[in-house]
């Protein structure tokens, strides 16, 4: 049990659970106590005794109804605040997973769902299965107990009904369910991916006419989920219904013994009574068992997220962050995908302070893998980075990451204000600052006219793909990292717009240590050296007026460039 609960985090929560178990069971306790009473009052005051035989019943009733009433409200209160608490401590407990496992094999839509659905079953664990099976298993020890005192008969007919309810029931259906909760989660991971596409998706699939199968898909999904939903619905449903019954004939079972027994008609009412009652708390928990299944399955994917390993090893005795400026020294560098060719295969350079290098090379070349592994996302096959003569492995990811980092490849608009957007890389940054960084990445017009505090993002104004890639720009300034990393800054930008941002990128990046990766050669003169990367390996080096006069990609690349200005 201990270690299907591995994902969930229970610091401080075994003394609110107790508590909110211990209001659960005594309001069934009073609700069972409240009917008994209520039957000895009813069959009692049928003989019409003296109304001062009574009275101790009446206020038995009356406390027990207040009291039941109370003790509910107080289960709710502390088994809810507690599940609430363990819910969100779970899902710190997978950010701080997550964060240093890198990009993760799952789809986004299926993460989603493992990090919402999957952790809301760790409420379900605690406020519908847990905490119900313990205030029915005192309730129930309770009235079979009551039943002892009053007919020992009826005492071992009222236990079988309870244990056949309360056991043998859940059991079946967590069983029937166990093969269903493991598809039911995928199912509905499946689904919301599905969403996902229709939704991100829906400007391609109307250009290409392909929303009607996107779809059907998306509907087969949802009535896969919903045939499996159904399932379990039915199973459920049959189970309540045989609980009932054994209610029914347990009930049956009760009275027939009093009768044999020739009890007397009060102490019978109360025992028939009580019997029916004490199976309230104990039918609702065939429906537990098969939820139970469904958070089992839930756990079981949480632990997977958990187990994902780090992107990078942490050192164990880490070296003290490097003091700027930095000089990063790459030797022979290799970097390897799963097991897949080396993405980078012997890989060398140098950035000195106030250098500026770029990166040049087809798609796949190794490029962003190069980027990465200076940020410390990818791991070192072989070779070394050295960060001031130590080498990076040696140094905390954090503290590599706060002086060698930049413009990521897709740069992302948080659903904020331009000045929040901004402030992202630097929430101490003053309004100096900001203006400066938005200044020095061209973007202070475009800041004006739109307005600091305007929201931008989803549901917000939309910014154009050139304001993108200033905006990222600003951050990267604002940021000021030791050495600069920027990836494809002008990526997916017209001719005109990615001039204009790479000129304006060079003369904010000049005096800075800068890695530019590009697969735009107009400007590179301005940089000390240029690195070819062609299949992980470096083909060719050198400055602008060495390569392009050298044959080669470069040359190549240049005299394509040239003649698209020339059309
Ligand atoms: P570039 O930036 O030059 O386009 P990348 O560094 O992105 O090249 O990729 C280099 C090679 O590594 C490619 O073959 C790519 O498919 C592979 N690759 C990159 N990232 C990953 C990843 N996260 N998992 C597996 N393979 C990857």
């Amino acid at each position: 049990m201990t270690a299907h609960l591995g994902p969930v985090r229970a610091a401080g929560t075994t003394r609110r659970l107790v508590l909110a178990a211990l209001a659960g069971a005594a309001a069934d306790l009073a609700g069972v106590a409240l009917i008994a009473s209520a039957a000895w009052l009813i069959t009692r005051a049928a003989e019409q005794p003296p109304l001062a035989a009574l009275s101790v019943a009446i206020v038995a009733v009356r406390a027990f109804a207040t009291t039941r009433g109370v003790f509910r409200y107080g289960e709710r209160l502390a088994g809810h605040d507690v599940a609430l608490r363990a819910q969100a401590g779970t899902r710190e407990g997978l950010y701080e997973a997550l964060i240093p496992a890198g990009p993760l094999p799952q789809r986004g839509a299926d993460l989603l769902s493992r990090m919402v659905d999957d952790t809301d079953a760790v409420q379900d664990l605690l406020v519908r299965c847990l905490l119900p099976a313990a205030a029915a298993l005192v309730t129930g020890v309770a009235a079979v107990i009551l039943a002892g005192f009053l007919l020992p008969a009826a005492a071992l007919v009222l236990a079988a009904g309870l244990l056949v309810a309360g056991l043998l029931l859940p059991a079946a259906t967590a069983a029937a369910a166990r093969r269903r909760s493991a598809t039911i989660a995928p199912a509905r991971a499946e689904l919301a991916a599905r969403v996902a596409d229709l939704v991100h998706g829906a400007a391609d699939l109307a250009a290409y006419g392909a929303g009607g199968r996107a779809l059907s898909a998306a509907m087969a999904a949802d009535g896969r989920l919903g045939r499996l939903e159904r399932g379990q619905a039915w199973i459920n449903a049959v189970a309540l219904g045989i609980g009932m019954l054994a209610q029914g004939l347990t009930v049956v079972g009760v009275v027939l013994a009093a009768q044999a027994a020739g009890l007397a008609r009060v102490p019978a009412a109360v025992l028939a009574l009580a019997a029916l009652v004490s199976f309230e708390p104990v039918l609702p928990l065939a429906a537990a068992g098969e939820r139970f299944s469904g958070v089992l399955a839930a756990l079981r994917r949480l632990r997977e997220i958990r187990a994902t390993p780090p992107a990078v090893t942490e050192p164990a005795d880490p070296a003290p962050p490097p003091e700027p400026p930095l000089t990063v020294e790459v030797r022979d560098l290799v970097v390897r995908h799963g097991g897949r060719e080396p993405a980078l295969d012997g890989v060398s350079l140098t950035l000195t302070p106030g250098r500026r290098v770029a990166v040049v090379g087809p798609s796949g070349a190794g490029k962003s893998t190069l980027l990465s592994a200076l940020m410390r996302t990818v791991e070192i096959e072989s070779g070394e980075v050295l960060v001031n003569g130590v080498d990076v492995r040696r140094y905390r990811s954090d503290d590599v990451r706060a002086r060698i980092t930049g413009l990521t490849q897709d740069p992302y608009v948080f659903q904020a204000s331009v000045r929040d957007n901004l402030r992202l890389a630097g929430p101490e940054a003053t309004a100096e600052e900001l203006s400066e960084a938005v200044r020095r990445a061209r973007l202070e017009a475009w800041a004006e006219r739109t307005g600091w505090d305007t929201v931008l993002g989803e549901d917000g104004r939309t910014v154009s793909g050139g304001q993108l890639q200033r905006l990222a720009l600003a951050r990267a300034l604002l940021f000021d990292p030791s050495v600069l990393l920027l990836d494809e800054p002008a990526e997916a930008l017209d001719e005109e717009t990615a001039d204009l941002l790479m000129a304006d990128l060079l003369d904010a990046t000049r005096g800075r240590t800068t890695l530019l990766v590009t697969h735009r050669l107009r400007g590179l003169e301005q940089v000390d050296e240029i690195v070819v990367l062609e299949a992980g390996r470096v083909v060719q080096r050198g400055p602008h007026a060495d390569l392009v006069t050298a044959p080669g990609y470069y040359r190549d690349l240049w005299e394509s460039e040239a003649m698209t200005r020339q059309r």
